[in-house]
Order: C-alpha cells, then sequence, then structure tokens
C-alpha cells in the first residue's frame, strides 16, 4: 500500500480471502489512506436528466444560478464546472460520441435501468484504454467474477459499445465482463449532498479504487471512508479511509460497505443482493438472534455501545463517526458531515 506501507500489510484472512491488517499499532482517527480513483462514472441513466446539475468531471454540483457552465463542445449536454474541468475531462471525443450514440439506441433504452447505467462503466472503461491503459489492468487485478447475468449484460453492452471506438482501443466480450464483475463488487459510490428533510440521498457518480477496494467488511467497522466531493476543490474524488477506533498491530482493519446505522434486516438483504455474501461478523452473530425487542434488551452489550457512539444521530443518516485526525475529540460522520465532540459516557 504505497502512501501507507509502514501502517498496513495485506494478508490472507480466513474465510474472507485477502484483507488488510495493521502492520503496527494505530491510533483512532489516523488516515490510513487516500486514494485517487482507477475509473469514475456517472450514475445518471443514459436516459433520464440526473437531479442536480452536476460537472462531467469532478462530479461537483453545478448552482443552479451558474449562467451558462461550460460544456462539452460537441454534446453540448455534458456540462462542467470550471473550463479546468472541462480540458482535463475524461469525456474524450470518443467517448462523447459513443454516449451521443447511445442516447439513441433503441435496444439499449428498451432494457432495465440498470443497463444504460452499466453502459455508461462500459464507455469509461473503453475510454481508459484509450487514454491510461494501465488502470485497466489495476481494475483486473482485483477480486470479482462475473456470473451469467453480467455475462449477458457484457454481451449486448460489447455489441453496441466496442465499435464506437478506434479498434485499438476495443475491449473484447470477455474483457468487458471481468471488468464488469470487478467494477460490482469494488465500486464505491459519490452521493448527492444530504439535506435532513430531503429525499434519500441519491448517487451521483461510481468510483472504483485500487487500495481501499481491498478492505473486508464489517458491521463493526474500526475504520471508515470519507469523501469530500462538494467541499474540497482539487482531489475532490479521492476516498480517505480514517480509523473510527485504536487497533492494535496484527488485527483485521474493516470498512463497513453500508451504512453502519441499518438494521440486521436491511444490511443482509443489501450485502447478499450487492455484494453476494452473508456477513459474520460479530453484530450480525449477535442480531440475527434478536427478537424485534431485542436491542432495548441488550443495551449493555459492547457492539451496542459502539453503535451508541458511532453512528450519526441526524435524521435521515445513520452514517459512521471517526474521530478527526489525533489529538481530537471531535468525530466526524462519514455521510452528511456532522461533528460531535466524543464523550465516552455511555
Ligand atoms: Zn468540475
Ligand atoms: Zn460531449
Ligand atoms: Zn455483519
Ligand atoms: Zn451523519
Amino acid at each position: 500500500m504505497a502512501a501507507s506501507s509502514c501502517l498496513l500489510r495485506v494478508e490472507e484472512i480466513g474465510g474472507k480471502g485477502r484483507g488488510v491488517v495493521a502492520a503496527q499499532p494505530l491510533k483512532a482517527g489516523q488516515t490510513l489512506l487516500t486514494e485517487s480513483p482507477l475509473i469514475v462514472y456517472s450514475a445518471s441513466p443514459l436516459f433520464s436528466s440526473p437531479p442536480f446539475k452536476h460537472c462531467h468531471h469532478c462530479f461537483t454540483i453545478i448552482p443552479s444560478h451558474t449562467i451558462n457552465p461550460p460544456s462539452c463542445p460537441s454534446c453540448s449536454h455534458h456540462l462542467f464546472c470550471s473550463q479546468t474541468c472541462l480540458n482535463s475531462s475524461s469525456h474524450s471525443p470518443w467517448a462523447c460520441k459513443a454516449l451521443t450514440s447511445l442516447t439513441n439506441s433503441t435496444p439499449l433504452q428498451q432494457q432495465p435501468q440498470e443497463r444504460q447505467v452499466q453502459a455508461r462503466f462500459v464507455v469509461a472503461a473503453h475510454d481508459l484504454l484509450l487514454h491510461t491503459p494501465s488502470h485497466i489492468n489495476m481494475l483486473l487485478s482485483l477480486q470479482g467474477t462475473p456470473d451469467a447475468a453480467i455475462i449477458d449484460a457484457a454481451n449486448f453492452l460489447h455489441s453496441l459499445i466496442s465499435p464506437l471506438f478506434p479498434p485499438h482501443s476495443q475491449l473484447s466480450a470477455d474483457l468487458v465482463a471481468q471488468l464488469m464483475a470487478k467494477d460490482r463488487l469494488n465500486s464505491f459510490c459519490l452521493m448527492h449532498p444530504y439535506s435532513p428533510h430531503g429525499p434519500q440521498r441519491s448517487i451521483k457518480a461510481y468510483t472504483v479504487y485500487a487500495k481501499a477496494s481491498l478492505f473486508n467488511h464489517s458491521c463493526l467497522p474500526n475504520a471508515c471512508r470519507f469523501d469530500y466531493v462538494d467541499t474540497s476543490e482539487e482531489h475532490n474524488t479521492d476516498i480517505v479511509v480514517r480509523l473510527v477506533e485504536d487497533v492494535p498491530e496484527g488485527k483485521e482493519v474493516c470498512i463497513s460497505y453500508i451504512r453502519v446505522g441499518r438494521d440486521y434486516c436491511t444490511r443482509k438483504r443489501i450485502l447478499m443482493e450487492d455484494y453476494g455474501f452473508t456477513c459474520e461478523c460479530d453484530r450480525c452473530k449477535i442480531e440475527a438472534s434478536w427478537g424485534s425487542q431485542g436491542e432495548k434488551e441488550n443495551n449493555d452489550l459492547p457492539h451496542v455501545r459502539f453503535l451508541r457512539k458511532h453512528v450519526c444521530e441526524k435524521e435521515n443518516c445513520a452514517g459512521t463517526m471517526a474521530p478527526l485526525p489525533p489529538p481530537s475529540h471531535v468525530l466526524e460522520c462519514n455521510f452528511c458531515g456532522n461533528f460531535k465532540t466524543h464523550c465516552d459516557t455511555p
């Protein structure tokens, strides 16, 4: 792990494949990793407009009062927050041509909405092969094997998209399926801004990171991920992983793939549907045996105390609260950005 090689090491973890363990005693709030994505693509289905206008390079929201934000000179419907983003965008002339052609594709329009987002990934992957082929190899080194549904989707999208790229940057149907499987298992979401009373935050983009994808899941995570997509100016699609609590050397470092405040049945369903596994962490083992009143009866369990301290209480949130880098006593929510001062009394 480049920037953090002395903090973490990758090991085989019994029953889980590879995972990340602490290579030395680590402190709550410590930053373990800051990493730029291998690939970023919009989560908006091709045939509908997103709820907010966002920059197609950095994915920050373009304020509604902005008059004539810079747009792609060819297609004009891909907007950017600045000329710099327009110039450094991965929206290359090839990607532009492919996306424009796909928005006129009747066969794609007849497919489920999910396919339109997958089409954006396949276009972005072709573009990556054209501009940053090393990222394709890094994506292929991640975990994930295509199942029958992914192979079908890949065959369909490959026949539609590969011919839209120059011959030297066409991916085979098999590679498209491999890449889609890696994306499905390893992608992170960049979300629209949180609002306490608004609708659930929707996803504005998907990203895949080479190192961050090595962290296994736990519903009682000792680390959590942050992004500052709407607040930082440079590298705003980077992922930052910070420790929730102290971790001794040799212990596995896990993040939660879903919001930590969600109940057992919801977690079980999402982890199976989106990641294809059943979580067997300590919290799941205990909560599997709870009745509807269980939580109240088991108030003294260490994990209930953990959740009381580390689940954000803001309405509509349920994100994870992790300390700011030491020696801070302030906890930051990784979902809504709320801060609270640490208090050890239960
Ligand atoms: Zn931008
Ligand atoms: Zn364009
Ligand atoms: Zn679990
Ligand atoms: Zn929150």
